[in-house]
């Protein structure tokens, strides 16, 4: 079936396109109340929305096909995370797209405060003609102070430089090396406060950069500084700026964005003439909206169609790079995570994840959500996905432990997953060879090697001559093509085992066969 998708808020022509381009099924119905969207989303597998249409936790509940939420744009407060969370619906969002519009607002308003440009032209437009009260700076020769040089913060950084501005920039998370890069000289934030003519924000709002920007960080300003927030309300003391704007301390101040949305006409900046603002329009320019339309319209797609997931913000994705260097251990992982539900001791409590070599460097989240899900999916009667699994985990008392191990002696990378409850485990491990060739290469004692696709049958007997020979008769007459064979037995030489990539599924009958043929101590049949 078409997957089926619901474009509920205006979205550019371009994204809309590049969804019906790639084969999906696109309706697009925008304004609808509450009611009509909740009446129709058990059809849709994807909606796309800006910041209108709010996906509630009681639209959700109804939303019994939707896998994905695409908000063009960077804020998801219109998105219950909890409750797509719970209902395992990935949310992604696409923050690159305004990147450069942010940038340009937040130089718009450097600019415009320093040569006082909403002042002058309200003042002008009300007759007067005031050339002496307008008397400005020039922004060439001056000290800008970045704080946060993430996507913005650093096309900010460029064109600032052009401008002939000295840059000093504050982000705790951005090495030396990075801010060399971009030309600028990393300070710390009191560095910062004490040295900028003109601060910039560009930080998210967390507990550690709310109200960042307050009395005492003011206090170290110099006089005369001016400050402009084109990110996030709640960054900056409204009230202290408000006070130092009016005692002079603060030159001048320019928000795209507040506490409080809309901005409260009692807000004590609105009353300042030095303080000048825009109602959170910094990523809307045309270009803007349709590069974000087109990127959440790329990214549906590619969920959709091949289940890759970017930008998502309640999945533990990788960046890009990291991507192309371990995206091939993702898929491994869900396999490992597979390999041993089907090989697990019944009530698993505890499951851990042990990265070794070249992949501990890897960021272990989505790996280890990889590994839940696969796990998982065997486990559970409803879908599990890599956004449900960690919650379905917990629900049902699982601990996840990870664990990085710096190098493998025989490996170049090397997870391993064991699974246990009960008084019993089950350990297998798997590696990928190249770039994408993915290998089990341990099921509990035994080393093998065996491609983790399609169906198995993994027989444990006595370490005896004939048994493998039997199997495989055994296996013949029944029509089951071996693809594979991979042999192994305990370091004690008392235990062996085969793993068999087999082409078709083998029935019941044959497996019972096989595990009354002499010698033979277990046999599983595996579907990855
Ligand atoms: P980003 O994630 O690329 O960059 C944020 C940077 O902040 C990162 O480099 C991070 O290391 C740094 N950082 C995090 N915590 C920090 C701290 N405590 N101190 C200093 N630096 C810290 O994000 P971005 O795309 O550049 O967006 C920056 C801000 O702009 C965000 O708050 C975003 O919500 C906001 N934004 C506003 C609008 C608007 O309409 N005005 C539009 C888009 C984005």
């Amino acid at each position: 079936m078409t997957d089926r998708v619901l474009v509920a808020d205006d979205l550019s022509a371009a994204g809309v396109e590049i969804l019906r381009l790639a084969g999906l099924e696109v309706d697009v119905r925008t304004g609808l109340a509450p009611e009509a969207l909740e009446a129709i989303i058990g059809d849709y597998d994807a909606i796309a929305v800006r910041s209108a249409t709010k996906i509630t936790a009681s639209l959700l509940e109804k939303a019994h096909r939707l896998r994905v939420v695409g908000r063009a744009g960077v804020g998801i407060d219109n998105v219950d995370l909890e409750a797509a969370n719970r209902r395992g619906v990935v949310v992604m969002n696409s923050p690159g797209g305004s990147t450069v519009t942010v940038a340009e607002l937040a130089l718009a308003m450097m600019l415009a405060l320093s040569r006082h440009v909403a002042q002058a032209t309200a003042s002008t437009k009300a007759g007067k003609w005031e050339k002496k009260r307008f008397q400005g700076h020039e922004l060439a020769g001056k000290t800008l102070g970045v704080v946060g040089i993430g996507n913005i913060g650093s096309v900010v950084v460029d064109r600032a430089r052009a401008m002939k501005m000295e840059v000093v920039a504050y982000d705790p998370f951005i090495s030396t090396e990075a801010a060399a890069r971009l030309g600028v000289e990393p300070v710390s934030l009191d560095g910062l406060w004490q040295r900028a003519d003109v601060i910039s924000l560009h930080v998210p709002l967390t507990e550690q950069t709310r109200n960042v920007v307050n009395a005492a960080s003011i206090a170290r300003m110099k006089k005369g500084v001016l400050l402009v927030n084109c990110a996030r309300g709640g960054l900056v003391d409204e009230q202290a700026l408000a006070d130092a704007i009016a005692s002079g301390h603060v030159g001048g101040a320019a928000f795209d964005v507040f506490e409080k949305e809309p901005v409260s006409p009692d807000n004590p900046l609105l009353k300042l003439d030095r303080f000048i603002c825009t109602p959170h329009i910094g990523a809307s320019t045309e270009e803007a909206q349709s590069a974000v339309a087109v990127a959440i319209a790329e990214q549906l797609a590619a969920y959709l169609i091949r289940g890759e997931v970017r930008n998502a913000v309640n999945v533990p994705t990788m960046s890009r790079e990291a991507l192309e260097r371990f995206g091939p251990y993702l898929s491994l992982c869900a396999k490992l995570g597979a390999l041993a539900a089907q090989l697990a001791p019944t009530g698993v409590r505890e499951v851990r994840v042990a990265f070794a070599g070249e992949v501990a460097e890897a960021p272990p989240r989505p790996l280890t959500a990889a590994v839940l899900k696969g796990l998982l999916s065997h486990l559970e009667s409803g879908p599990v996905n890599e956004v449900s699994a960690p919650g379905v985990a917990r629900d049902r008392g699982i601990t996840v432990h990870e664990e990085r191990v710096a190098g493998h002696q025989d490996f170049t990378s090397l997870i391993t997953v064991s699974v246990s409850g009960a008084g019993a485990e089950a350990v297998v491990a798997g590696t990928v060879f190249g770039r994408r060739d993915a290998r089990i290469v341990r099921v509990n004692q035994f080393r093998l090697e065996a491609m983790p696709d399609g169906n198995l049958i993994l027989c444990v007997n006595d370490d005896a001559p004939g048994v493998v020979g039997n199997v495989g008769t055994l296996l013949g007459a029944a029509g089951v093509n071996i693809a594979r064979i991979s042999l192994s037995r305990d370091e004690a030489g008392a235990a062996a085992a085969s793993l068999l990539n087999v082409d078709s599924e083998p029935p019941q009958a044959v497996l019972d066969g096989l595990r009354a043929l002499p010698h033979v101590r277990d046999v599983r049949c595996i579907r990855l």
